[in-house]
C-alpha cells in the first residue's frame, strides 16, 4: 500500500522536474512508471503527453481529472527538492495534483474488485494554455462518463479548507488583438495620410462601452485593455497602430455578446475613419460550470471526509480549463486549501504538502459514492 510519504515523495519528484504545456513527456513517463508498478492499466490513446488510467469493471464509469503541466516562471522557493529545469516552475501547484491522483488511482485499484464500476483517471496535459482538456475528451475516452470531478489546490485557504458553489465557478478568459492599418504621412501633411492614432482613441473609449452600455445590470464580464501602441516618434503619423486585452464572462451568452460588439465597434470605426480594422479573438478556457446535484454530493463527501466546507458567494475571475469537461459532461470542481503565503504563478509559491492526506480520500469517497447511486 501506499501511504502520505509516498504522495510528498512523488510531488517532491515532479517538483523537481517541472515541464511546460505540451511537452510533458518525462512527466508522462513518470506517471506510467508509478500507474504501472501497481498494475494500474493505461488506456491505449493518441496522445502525445498526458494519459488515461482505468480501474474497476462494469458498464458505467466515472472520471477523476488532474493536469501535470507547469508554469514557465523562475522559481525563488529554496528548498532541496527546488526545479532543476531552469525558467520552469510547478507553480501552480499541477505537482500537488498529480500525486494527490495518484494517490486516488492507487486506492481504488486497490479496492478495485469491490467497485461497482470503472473509474478513468484523467492526466491532463497543457492545461494552463487551455487545450490540454479538448486532447484527452477529443480522443473519445469520456464518452457516457456520468460525472467527472476535479480539483484545484487554493492557496488562500488553509488546509482542511474546501470552497466550492454549483453553477459557475471560474471565468472564461479570452484575449483579443486588434490592429488598426492606417496609412503613415508627415506630421504637418495629415490630409495626405490616414491616421490610425485617432482611430485608436475612439476605439479604446467605444470598447469600454461594451460592459457599461450593451450588458444588462444582472449580467457581468470585464473588458480590459492591457496594451497599446502606435506611432514611434513626434512628427510622423503612424502607418499602424495595435490594442491588446482580455474579456473575462461568467456566461457564454455573455460572452458571444461582448466578442460581437468588438467586431461591430471594429466594422463600424473602420468605415468612419476610412481604415482597415483587423480583430483576432482568442477564445482561451470557458467557464467551469458545476453541475447542481454534483455539488451536493461533493459538499456531502467532503464533509464526512473530515473537510470545513464553504459555499462561495460568486465565481472566481481566475480561469481553468477543467472547462474543456464540464461544457460537455456533467462535472464538479472544488477548492481545496493549500495555504501558501504566495497565491497561485508566483515564483515563491510553496503549498502546504499537508493538502495530500485528505484530497485522495475526498476522491475515493466520491467515486464509490456516485458508482452505488
Ligand atoms: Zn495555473
Ligand atoms: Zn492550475
Amino acid at each position: 500500500m501506499t501511504s502520505f510519504d509516498d504522495y510528498v515523495k512523488w510531488r517532491r519528484l515532479f517538483h523537481q522536474y517541472p515541464e511546460v504545456s505540451d511537452y510533458e513527456y518525462e512527466t508522462t513517463k513518470k506517471i506510467r512508471t508509478i500507474l504501472e508498478s501497481y498494475d494500474i492499466k493505461i488506456l491505449d490513446l493518441p496522445l502525445d503527453t498526458g494519459l488515461v488510467a482505468e480501474v474497476g469493471q462494469g458498464e458505467q464509469f466515472i472520471a477523476v481529472r488532474t493536469d501535470i503541466d507547469a508554469l514557465p516562471i523562475i522559481e525563488q522557493v529554496e528548498h532541496d527538492f527546488k526545479s532543476t529545469a531552469e525558467g520552469v516552475m510547478h507553480a501552480c501547484g499541477h505537482d500537488i495534483h498529480m500525486a494527490s491522483i495518484l494517490a486516488v488511482a492507487i486506492k481504488l485499484k486497490a479496492m478495485e474488485t469491490q467497485l461497482n464500476g470503472r473509474v478513468r483517471i484523467i492526466f491532463q496535459p497543457a492545461e494552463e494554455i487551455a487545450h490540454g482538456a479538448y486532447s484527452i475528451t477529443n480522443t473519445g475516452a469520456l464518452e457516457g462518463v456520468k460525472a467527472v470531478l476535479g480539483y484545484h489546490n487554493y492557496p488562500s485557504l488553509a488546509v482542511g479548507e474546501f470552497a466550492i458553489k454549483q453553477g459557475t465557478v471560474t471565468s472564461a478568459v479570452d484575449r483579443f488583438e486588434i490592429t488598426i492599418h492606417g496609412k503613415g504621412a508627415h506630421a504637418a501633411k495629415p490630409e495626405q495620410g490616414n491616421d490610425p492614432t485617432i482611430v485608436l482613441g475612439q476605439l479604446i473609449t467605444s470598447i469600454q462601452s461594451i460592459v457599461s452600455r450593451n450588458l444588462s445590470a444582472f449580467d457581468q464580464g470585464v473588458v480590459t485593455i492591457g496594451e497599446v501602441s502606435s506611432g514611434n516618434t513626434w512628427n510622423v503619423i503612424a502607418d499602424n497602430a495595435y490594442v491588446q486585452g482580455t474579456v473575462r464572462t461568467f456566461d457564454a451568452e455573455v460572452q458571444h455578446l461582448i466578442e460581437q460588439r468588438l467586431q461591430q465597434i471594429c466594422d463600424g470605426l473602420a468605415q468612419t475613419f476610412d481604415v482597415e480594422i483587423e480583430l483576432t479573438y482568442h477564445k482561451l478556457p470557458g467557464a467551469v460550470v458545476n453541475d447542481e446535484q454534483l455539488t451536493q454530493d461533493a459538499i456531502d463527501v467532503a464533509r464526512n471526509v473530515g473537510y470545513n466546507v464553504t459555499i462561495m458567494d460568486k465565481p472566481l475571475t481566475i480561469g481553468e480549463d477543467f472547462s474543456g469537461f464540464s461544457n460537455q459532461y456533467p462535472s464538479v470542481f472544488a477548492f481545496i486549501g493549500s495555504d501558501s503565503m504566495y497565491d497561485l504563478h508566483h515564483p515563491k509559491y510553496d503549498p502546504n504538502e499537508e493538502i495530500l492526506r485528505l484530497v485522495p480520500d475526498y476522491f475515493v469517497a466520491f467515486v464509490q459514492k456516485l458508482l452505488n447511486e
